[in-house]
């Protein structure tokens, strides 16, 4: 293995630790803010860098189409970014810049980023149906779950969150049967707009899944015929062949934590993405960052923050520039369409642009005659300069002007109307 001292080579050694999109877009965003000395990108998975986005998606239901790649495997080599995957570091001693590896291996660094991500929130009641149960965050997951997707299986997806949806809607067009268990009285809790909520739901009900809300489980079990039996807490038993949970996530910030960096609902850093630490920096789903915009630390769990973020604060290790803040935007694709959602989700007021053509529409999020929010269906195009309105906090004036769907947003926005 690479020896990554910084006192041996002379030259500055930057080193990343977390092989996923935070992580791949800092050092790419190092390099391509001139950075000379070494790079070291450290990841537990013993893959390269890949999306996480097909995973639940088309990985599930046409793993030939899907698209994991981030960089292919020579760009690290023609970037001079010397890789190290399928190692774990364990210890953080941030006195002494030193790292150190499952291995026992150890290595110092000038600075480091850490893009630690999430793991799946575990469930121990469900964890105990063994080789039934599955949860959704790797590659090695997907491949595991799709093996066992088959036409005709009794699917249970406990959590009706974006995992469980997105797993839903790949499980119905594999052929399975699938009900969805959730806690709450709604879907989606957090952080998706309530008339998206509703038109979620409903596309789900006409493609057969079918809904428990409200439903607390309090036991599980595999029967002597093969089943596996969930139990709710009145009694009620749910009957399938495998379950799928996605009930949150766990934020990796063990090596924050252990060496001191202040963690409070994810890693703390400030507008150059520096820890408590200032050589230390961090990014990606495991970060709380610093927004001058809002004056607050704000955390996302999305693929568009963990890209953006990881280039903004690996270009910050680099120049010492700030980090700008995006507009929070994602997307889930489901059944066939595309929806995205941007800003915020708690608007008091939802403007509707319907175009009439199948789902395709818009919907803009208002507080106060300001667009705040927005989702789009099948209409992705609308996006940006839905995005660049919420930036600008844009006051609507003319409301039929801005429902019309045949009106250019990209005009209005340049006229400010
Ligand atoms: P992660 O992707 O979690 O990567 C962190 C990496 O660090 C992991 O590989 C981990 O093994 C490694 N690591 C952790 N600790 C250590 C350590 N001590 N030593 C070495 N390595 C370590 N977002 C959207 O906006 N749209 C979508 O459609 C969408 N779909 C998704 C589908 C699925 C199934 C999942 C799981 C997520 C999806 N997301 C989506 C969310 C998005 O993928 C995440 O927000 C994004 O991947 C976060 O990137 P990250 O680099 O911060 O963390
Ligand atoms: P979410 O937080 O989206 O949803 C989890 C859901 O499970 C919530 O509704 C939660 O309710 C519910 N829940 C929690 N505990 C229980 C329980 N004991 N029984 C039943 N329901 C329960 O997390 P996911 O697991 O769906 O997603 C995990 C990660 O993957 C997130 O970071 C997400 O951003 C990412 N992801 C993103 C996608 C996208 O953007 N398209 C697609 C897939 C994954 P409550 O809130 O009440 O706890």
């Amino acid at each position: 293995m690479m020896n990554a001292r910084a006192d041996v080579s002379d030259v500055p050694v930057y080193v990343v630790v977390g092989g996923g999109r935070a992580g791949a877009s800092a050092v790419a965003a190092m390099r391509e803010a001139n950075f000379s000395g070494r790079i070291l990108l450290v990841g537990a998975e013993p893959y390269p860098p890949y999306e996480r986005p097909p995973l639940s998606k088309e990985m599930l239901v046409k793993p030939e189409a899907a698209q994991l790649t981030i960089y292919p495997e020579t760009y690290y080599a023609d970037k001079n970014i010397e890789c190290l995957f399928g190692g774990s570091v364990v210890r953080l001693d941030s006195a002494a810049h030193r790292l150190t590896l499952a291995s026992g291996e150890e290595f110092t660094f000038d600075k480091l980023l850490l893009a630690t991500g999430a793991r799946a929130r575990a469930y121990p009641l469900l964890d105990q149906l063994g080789e039934r149960v599955f949860t959704l965050r790797t590659r090695d997951d997907s491949e595991r779950l799709r093996s066992a997707l088959t036409p005709g299986c009794r699917l249970l997806v406990v959590g009706g969150g974006i995992i469980g949806l997105e797993v839903a809607a790949s499980a119905i067009a594999l052929g399975a049967t699938v009900t969805v268990i959730e806690r709450a009285d709604r879907l989606m809790a957090r952080g998706t707009p309530d008339p998206l909520v509703d038109i979620l739901r409903r596309l789900h009900v006409e493609k057969g899944v079918r809904f428990e809300l409200g439903v607390t489980l309090n036991g599980a079990s595999c029967s002597n015929n093969g089943d596996v039996l969930l139990r709710a807490e009145d009694g009620r038993p749910f009957i399938g062949d495998l379950v799928v949970y996605g009930i949150g996530v766990e934020l990796n910030t063990e090596l924050a934590v252990s060496a001191g960096l202040h963690v409070e609902n994810g890693i703390v850093v400030d507008e150059y993405g520096r820890t408590s630490r200032p050589e230390i920096y961090a990014a990606g789903d495991a970060v709380r960052q610093w927004n001058p915009a809002t004056r607050h630390h704000q955390r996302f769990e999305t693929w568009a923050n963990a890209q953006s973020q990881g280039a903004a604060v690996g270009r910050s290790m680099v120049t010492g520039e700030p980090c700008s803040m995006d507009v929070p935007w994602y997307w889930t694709d489901q059944y066939g369409h595309n929806f995205q959602v941007a800003g915020s989700h708690e608007a008091s007021e939802w403007l509707h642009r319907n175009t009439g053509e199948g789902f395709k529409s818009t919907m803009l999020g208002l507080v106060d005659d300001v667009v705040v929010g927005a989702v789009t269906i099948d209409n992705g195009r609308e996006m940006r300069p839905i995005r660049t309105m919420i930036a600008n906090r844009f006051k609507v004036t003319d409301r039929a002007l801005l429902a019309d769907p045949r009106v250019d947003l990209r005009k209005l926005v340049e006229c400010g109307r």
